[in-house]
């Protein structure tokens, strides 16, 4: 049985660890939001916004959106009716002022950090495809959809999202390294991190996230 209190919760690690991948899981089992900053910004690339004009110079080049723009989207996000009983924060904060900005807008009770070392990433990422309809998210050789290029959920065609290819892909590990590992250090000062060995089997590491929670 699930029994649990609301919980305002961050998913942090390095493109490929599967932040998306549990996100999704752990807000299905809880049944509160998953709040993808990328997939909200890649709707905005789809639909052609200006928003999304703008911030797809970035995407494409492996590099940060400016922090004042995310923050703002998330903040918008995180006030709507759906996150009053918990929310999951999917690649946000990324930056040390993004947490900052969180902090004065939000409480935070967890910051799951989903470790797996930078050599596996990289065939993480470039193997991922995923489906533009529904959001599910496979690899080609880790988790193959049941029929080739197909949804299971679904049934839509999939795709492999334009910076995961592999010169992208190494260039936001290195935006990682460079901007968003530093949260790692600021979320054990503030007691909230949950570190996660995100190197095995997918419902291993979701029964892990459960149990460290004290939600299973
Ligand atoms: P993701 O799907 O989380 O890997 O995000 C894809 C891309 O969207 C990133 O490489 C960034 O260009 C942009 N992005 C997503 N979240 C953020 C964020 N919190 N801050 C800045 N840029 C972001």
């Amino acid at each position: 049985m699930c029994i649990v209190v609301a919980m305002n919760l961050i998913m942090l690690g390095a493109p490929g660890a599967g932040k998306g991948t549990q996100a999704q899981k752990l807000a299905a089992y809880l049944k509160v939001p998953q709040i993808s900053t990328g997939d909200m910004l890649r709707q905005a690339v789809a639909e052609g916004t200006s928003l999304g004009i703008e911030a797809r110079k970035y995407m494409d080049a492996g590099k940060l959106v400016p922090d004042e723009v995310v923050v703002g989207i998330v903040n918008e996000r995180i006030r709507k009716e759906d996150c009053r009983n918990g929310f999951i924060l999917d690649g946000f904060p990324r930056t040390l002022e993004q947490a900052k900005a969180l902090d004065k807008i939000a409480r935070i009770d967890h910051v799951i950090n989903i470790d797996v070392p930078e050599e596996i990433l990289v065939e993480r990422i470039t193997g991922r495809r995923s489906c533009k309809k529904c959001g599910a998210v496979y690899h080609v050789k880790y988790n193959p959809p049941k029929h080739k290029d197909r949804c299971d959920v679904c049934g839509e065609a999939l795709y492999q999202r334009d910076d995961d290819r592999e010169e992208t892909v190494r260039k936001r590990l290195e935006t990682y390294r460079n901007q968003t590992k530093v949260l790692i250090n600021y979320y054990s000062d503030q007691h909230k991190l949950v570190n996660i060995d995100g190197n095995r089997e997918i419902e291993a590491i979701f029964k892990d996230i459960l149990a460290k929670l004290g939600a299973e």
